[in-house]
């Protein structure tokens, strides 16, 4: 069986086209079992004792997230996703505040950022927006930040910047990398040595909704003792994100690394040259993101809402508070995972451009 007839087989049969990945994955059977028995165990047993029972599984879980990134020796905690695994870093980063990001930050994680308090300066891009390396070090030598924060792959775009580049400029200037890997995870390697990795269960690793992982470094590891902050966890799903894991892992991350890129490659094929739009990312990015702005006027809310009402295609409107400092209008994306056939890709395409007449 192939990898996409194996993932496509291990949950339930999808109502429609789900190209929605970078929103939320679909689960496996698996991975919605273990948090299903989970829960039944807490009302068996109470919810502290199933709890400690579940420490093996939820080890498990931590290790699997620190080989996905690469952070055999570090400190790994569960969060109820990437925000939260932010908000909590920056929360306890201890002496200077200053960070150096892309104009394609994240939006809410620029929000963050500032909230914390920290000065923020821009690390060089191209037209393009991905970082550009050799300006990128002689800025950061020029004048050294504190930490510097990448988002490898973003939200509103499927650009893939040169994450295993970037840590070696940030290990010559000196100063620790920060990754949102929430939708790099799964799609590129992110094992590449940076010194604090954090991400969503729900996106490219499939697994629940509402969960999520910081892995940091042992030399700032002091930075995760738990505060009197912490509140109550769903272990539940962690399980779920426990089981995910273990999932990806089974499939082969090269594997699945690699089919995603050939779908990315395949979806900007199925919609070059559409009237009404034009695909943002270089054909053979290898991520399974694909945006479409539009040039004629469509509205991607509305188009989305039409691609659900009268097609069952689950698609993203991505407005420009996702990266505001670098998104000048808002734009259709579509993420699909490694199950999706050339057959769905130009049956979206088709849906595209009925809805788009009609808009
Ligand atoms: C989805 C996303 C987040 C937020 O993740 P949550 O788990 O919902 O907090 C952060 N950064 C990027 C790049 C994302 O795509």
């Amino acid at each position: 069986m192939s990898l996409a007839d194996r993932w496509r087989a291990a949950r339930p049969p999808v109502a429609g086209l789900h190209l929605d990945s970078a929103a939320c994955s679909r689960q496996s059977y698996t991975a919605m079992a273990a948090a299903a028995q989970h829960a039944r165990h807490e009302a068996e047993v109470g919810g502290y004792v199933a709890a400690e029972a579940a420490a093996p599984v939820l080890d498990a879980g931590r290790a699997a997230f620190a080989a996905l990134t690469g952070m055999a020796a570090a400190e790994v905690v569960f969060t109820t996703g990437s925000r939260h695994a932010l908000d909590l870093l920056l929360s306890r980063w201890p002496a200077g505040r200053t960070l150096a990001c892309l104009p394609g930050e994240y939006g809410p994680n620029l929000a963050l950022i500032a909230a914390h308090g920290f000065r923020r300066r821009m690390l060089p891009a191209d037209g393009t927006g991905r970082v550009m390396l050799e300006e990128a070090a002689a800025a950061l030598a020029a004048d050294r930040p504190d930490l510097v924060h990448l988002t490898p792959v973003s939200s509103h775009r499927g650009l893939v910047h040169p994450l295993a580049d970037l840590v070696g400029v940030c290990a010559e200037a000196g100063v620790p990398l920060v990754i949102d890997a929430a939708q790099a995870l799964g799609q590129i390697d992110c094992a590449v040595g940076a010194d604090v990795v954090y991400s969503s269960s729900r996106k490219w690793l499939a697994g629940p909704r509402g969960v999520g992982a910081l892995a940091v470094r042992p030399e700032l590891a002091g930075l995760l003792v738990p505060g009197p902050e912490a509140g109550d966890e769903n272990v539940a799903a962690q399980v779920g994100f426990s089981a995910a894991l273990g999932e990806y892992l089974a499939a082969g991350p090269a594997a699945v690394r690699a089919r995603l890129a050939e779908v990315g490659s395949l979806s900007r094929q199925a919609l070059a040259g559409l009237a009404g739009w034009r695909v943002v990312e270089p054909v053979d990015e290898p991520s399974a993101i694909t945006t479409l702005a539009p040039t004629d006027g469509a509205d991607p809310v509305a188009v989305r809402s039409a691609l659900i009402a009268e097609h069952r295609i689950v698609a993203t409107a991505a407005g420009v508070e996702r990266a505001p400092l670098e998104l000048t209008g808002p734009v259709l994306r579509i993420s699909p995972h490694v199950d999706t056939t050339e057959t769905d890709l130009a049956a979206f395409a088709e849906a595209l451009v009925a809805v788009t007449a009609a808009d």
